[in-house]
């Protein structure tokens, strides 16, 4: 017998609750940091796995700047919360799970 969710009713395997549950209390952090040469990055913290590649690209390319992700966190050249915010917004992340730093 498998072990059964109790909150869905469906095997533990199969169940998908843990993972909503991570969604919906997952926090993105937009701020500011200050790089080489008096400059500024914009980094944005809080996503994982494919999410972290593919929204690095569509940041990249709608806010035509460049940057990268390591460890966990986007590394965007510039200032670009309040645009990075909107973009995330258009994206489907719930805009009051996103802290932005302005
Ligand atoms: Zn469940």
């Amino acid at each position: 017998m498998p072990e059964m969710c109790p909150r869905c009713g469906l095997p533990k395997e199969i169940c998908v609750c843990e993972i909503l549950d991570r969604e919906a209390t997952k926090r993105i952090k937009i701020y500011k940091a200050k790089a080489k040469f008096s400059k500024f990055v914009t980094i944005v913290e809080g996503l994982s796995g494919d999410e972290l590649d593919k929204t690095t690209v569509m940041l990249k390319s709608r806010l035509a700047c460049g940057g990268t992700h390591k460890k966990g966190l986007i590394e965007l050249q510039g200032d670009h919360i309040a645009a990075a915010k909107k973009e995330l917004v258009n994206l489907g992340f719930p805009e009051g799970n996103i802290d932005a730093a302005t």
